[in-house]
């Protein structure tokens, strides 16, 4: 254990909590929070009234909890602010991308018959920087340029090393002060519009090639997608997304027969092509139009041997737990305010955050909230989104697990069994802080067998 978590109030506040009589009560809450490093802290009441004869028929409060407060788990997407719901959400994500693919959990098996892709979308250059190249299993030179032009600050534009997995030059430039910040964080904040604008495209391409209007088109087709953001080295977005063709009720109708992998497939390629974004001018700088790179990948999803639908799965649950890499130490809100030289972050991370500042002060821009959303590097999408007829939602998949804890509850006595149709539950409930005191956070990582939260100094959370 690090000497950093052995501070005496802490070790003080563990004793304390070790001898209250509530102690069997308080381990009990922190069991079932699974391991959450922040858990959230209720305060409120639940009654159940016989609606027929208004008598309580039960009631509860966390008067007689401990300190007051029921912890429920923060459910967090993000592993760097908890590793365990993050892992919830993850196993989620993986379920209902796995159910658009092959079905199951409500969605036909015969969705596994629809037209369905594995598309890649990125983001164009904003100046070089150093990368790990791979062939057939060896590292190659990063940019081994024989004739490498030096560039106006007086860079030779090649880099003959070959990085290891973990260099932190990676996603580097060359010459940060060639590199086009402004672009990067622009393009970041732009994605989500160029996204909707590709689903627009490829509808209308749809259309177009069958000769219907949209609203025709939506008689015949529906096109569905699930998809996740990505943060490369560099610390842009790229997306990676399924989009499956289905009839016009959604994964349980069948796509018309002119809706093919090969139409899908021509239709994506050229609604990537199409759509564009114009940030407008500024003071600064002119107008300029941002579109997705040229790097496309467009990969069929099959159940024999190709794409596997367990591989792509895995791979958006995965990136949907994740924040900027580049910056994941420092997973929240900036404000210019904050000594950006003072935070913990490469050279690189900086100047993107600086640049969301300056460009966030600039009336024309301000519909992008760049200051807001600084910390990630100017993008404020979903990470992971599905359009409406994918799959199940994660509500679902919530509440079938909030009524799995339920029936146990009342299996083992903890509730009463109550018709849902005869009594009302009348239930109030307050925040009242988040996270573990640093004692607290102890017993409970020694309870949970997880990793300690590193404490800020002077203890942890907000409880109380
Ligand atoms: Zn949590
Ligand atoms: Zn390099
Ligand atoms: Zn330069």
């Amino acid at each position: 254990m690090p000497a950093t978590h052995m501070r005496p109030h802490a070790i003080a506040g563990m004793i304390t909590r070790l001898n209250d009589p509530r102690y069997a009560r308080w381990a009990a809450q922190i069991h079932r929070t699974g391991g959450c490093r922040q858990p959230i802290h209720l305060r409120g009441r639940v009654d159940h009234i016989d609606r027929a004869t208004g008598e309580l028929l039960h009631s509860y409060s966390t008067r007689h909890e401990p300190d007051g407060v029921l912890r429920l788990p923060c459910k967090t997407r993000r592993a760097s602010r908890c590793p365990t719901c993050a892992e919830t959400y993850r196993a989620d994500t993986y379920q209902l991308i796995r159910a658009g693919l092959v079905g199951g959990k409500g969605v036909p098996a015969t969705v596994t018959a629809h037209p369905c892709l594995f598309v890649t979308l990125t983001a164009p250059s904003f100046g070089t920087v150093h990368a790990r190249r791979e062939k057939d299993g060896k590292i190659l030179p990063c940019h081994a340029r024989r004739d490498a032009p030096t560039c106006p600050h007086g860079k030779v534009m090649s880099c003959t090393a070959r990085h290891s997995a973990d260099d932190p030059r990676l996603g580097e430039p060359l010459c940060p002060d060639c590199y086009d910040y402004a672009g990067s964080v622009l393009f970041n904040a732009v994605s989500p519009k160029l996204w909707q604008r590709f689903t627009d495209a490829l509808r209308r391409r749809f259309a177009k090639s069958e000769g219907l209007t949209l609203r025709e088109l939506r008689q015949h087709l529906t096109i569905s997608f699930a998809k996740v953001a990505e943060y490369q080295r560099r610390g842009v977005v790229h997306f990676h997304a399924v989009i499956r063709l289905d009839g016009p009720a959604g994964p349980a109708a069948s796509p018309p027969a002119w809706a093919t992998v090969e139409a899908l497939t021509e239709a994506v390629e050229h609604a990537v092509h199409a759509v564009s974004f114009t940030v407008p001018a500024t003071v600064d700088d002119p107008a300029r139009v941002l579109r997705w790179g040229d790097q496309l990948d467009v990969r069929p999803i099959t159940m024999d041997g190709g794409l596997s639908d367990q591989a792509v799965a895995g791979y958006i649950a995965k990136y949907a737990t994740k924040a900027a890499e580049c910056v994941s130490t420092l997973d929240r809100r900036l404000s210019p305010l904050d000594d950006l030289a003072a935070l913990p972050l490469r050279e690189h991370a900086r100047r993107l955050i600086a640049e969301c500042f300056r460009l966030g002060e600039l009336g024309e821009l301000a519909d992008l909230r760049l200051i807001h959303w600084a910390h990630m590097l100017g993008f404020r999408g979903h990470f992971s989104t599905r359009s409406r007829h994918y799959s199940i939602t994660l509500g679902d998949i919530r509440a079938d697990r909030t009524a799995f804890v339920r029936d146990e509850a009342a299996t083992t006595g903890r509730l009463p069994l109550f018709d849902e149709d005869t009594v009302l539950v009348i239930a109030e409930w307050e925040y009242a802080g988040k996270g573990y005191s640093a004692g607290d956070a102890l017993l409970a990582a020694a309870l949970t067998g997880t990793a300690l939260p590193v404490l800020a100094a002077g203890g942890g959370g907000d409880a109380g």
